[in-house]
């Protein structure tokens, strides 16, 4: 149990570094080169020879040896793909982008400087030996760390991995996370609303935030604000995933057993309460298997700020890869006024390095906040930011 005093909000840097500390590296499995973009890289991926493996030509061009400008003869004509013969000596051969460089030859003169008539090519400028030549290695050498551990993945990344000829990366298991909505009001998209209930969104933020960072939904429960069920939600939860994700149920109301449940369970608590706004009433333990279980509150805006102020981090973490914020530097359009406790956290749209406000700033506001791409992280303080601050924005996916 906590020694914290009931008021006590723990900053978020803080809570964001025990819950990172809590997890642990999660082990490696090969995945197929087909199955890699969004994965992250387990164990280094190497060269396993040269790139380029043979010199080859920059250019469509002529094959050369440097040290005269012509005329030569032009003896053969060389394509990508080619294994040409050596070049004959004092001749050229014409060769495409990519095409081997002959033995004999040492640079290439460009299509564009040259003058040819009829089989006689002449260049029109000095050539120096490694013109227009891409060497064996240039790219990467037999043996160099290409990929380190903990890199994600991009689709640049893995056509690099393509490029090596490779056909698999032992690539970090995906953490696996059950998630669970809590809240009696809840119904599902596409039911008609009676009086008093509302249609569940969170778990739709939840698992397409978490899967794109990486992780598997292994599946999404809708759990009845009782304490039985909540408990059973959650230890049926701890047995088959890495992180659990609940969100609604965990404040001080008379029908929010998450906290209770975990506790009984054996979930050792990180921190309950965050210094943000919104987001605050957010519950992280780490239960006796190693799983990490955070309670997220109810509204939308609020679980937000948890996932990727806290949650995105811990799926990094599991992943080996850095787990601070990716945060991007950007302009306030308009002044905001900070609050001298709590950092801020409001989706805004970036547009060109400067940040709309949306009117997002209750955290229920789910629909006036769906145009943001960015949470703009508003600095504790007593004073109004006035349009034009430079502020700290996390990009959102
Ligand atoms: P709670 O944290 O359970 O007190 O819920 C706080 C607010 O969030 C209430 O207005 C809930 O109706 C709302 N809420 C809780 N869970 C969800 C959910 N899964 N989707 C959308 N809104 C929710
Ligand atoms: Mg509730």
């Amino acid at each position: 149990m906590t020694t914290e005093l009931p008021h006590t909000r723990v900053p978020v840097g803080e809570a964001r570094s025990r819950v990172i500390a809590s997890v642990r590296l999660l082990d490696t499995e090969s995945v197929a080169l087909k199955d890699l973009a969004g994965r992250t890289v387990g164990l280094g991926v190497t060269a396993p020879h040269n790139l380029p493996a043979h010199a080859n030509s920059a250019m469509d061009g002529y094959a050369v040896l440097a040290g005269a400008a012509g005329p030569w003869i032009i003896s053969a004509h060389i394509l990508a793909g080619d294994n040409p013969a050596p070049l004959i000596a004092g001749t050229a051969a014409a060769i495409a982008t990519g095409g081997v460089l002959p033995t004999g030859a040492d640079a290439i003169v460009p299509i564009e400087r040259v003058e040819v008539v009829d089989d006689l090519v002449t260049a029109t400028g000095p050539i120096a030996s490694g013109d227009f030549v891409r060497h064996v290695g240039a790219d990467v050498q037999a043996g160099d760390v290409v990929l380190h551990p903990g890199t994600r993945l991009t689709p640049l990344a893995t056509s690099a991995v393509a490029g090596l000829g490779l056909i698999s990366v032992a690539c970090i298991r995906r953490p696996r996370v059950v998630v669970l909505t809590t809240g009696d009001e809840l119904v599902s998209p596409g039911s008609p609303l009676e009086r008093g209930q509302i249609h569940e969104s969170n778990s739709v933020l939840v698992s397409a935030t978490l899967a794109a960072a990486g992780c598997e939904i292994v599946r999404v429960d809708s759990v009845p604000d009782l304490a039985d069920a909540t408990r059973s939600a959650f230890a049926a939860a701890l047995a088959d995933a890495d992180l659990v994700v609940s969100t609604g149920g965990v404040s001080v109301g008379p029908r929010d057993h998450v906290k209770p449940a975990l506790l009984e369970l054996g979930v050792t608590e990180l921190f309950w309460r965050i210094a943000t706004q919104p987001g605050q009433p957010v519950w992280c333990g780490s239960a006796p298997n190693g799983t990490l279980v955070t309670g997220l509150p109810g509204n939308p805006l609020s679980c937000l700020v948890g996932l990727h102020l806290l949650l995105i981090p811990a799926v990094r973490a599991m992943h080996g890869d850095d787990p601070e914020p990716v945060t991007v530097r950007a302009e306030l359009a308009t002044a905001i006024n900070p609050l001298p406790e709590r950092l801020r956290a409001i989706p805004m749209l970036l547009r060109a390095g400067v940040l709309e406000q949306l009117g997002a700033g209750a955290s229920h506001q789910l629909s006036r906040a769906a145009r943001a791409n960015a949470l703009a992280l508003i600095p504790t303080g007593t004073v109004e930011l006035p349009a034009g601050t430079i502020i700290d924005a996390v990009p959102l996916t």
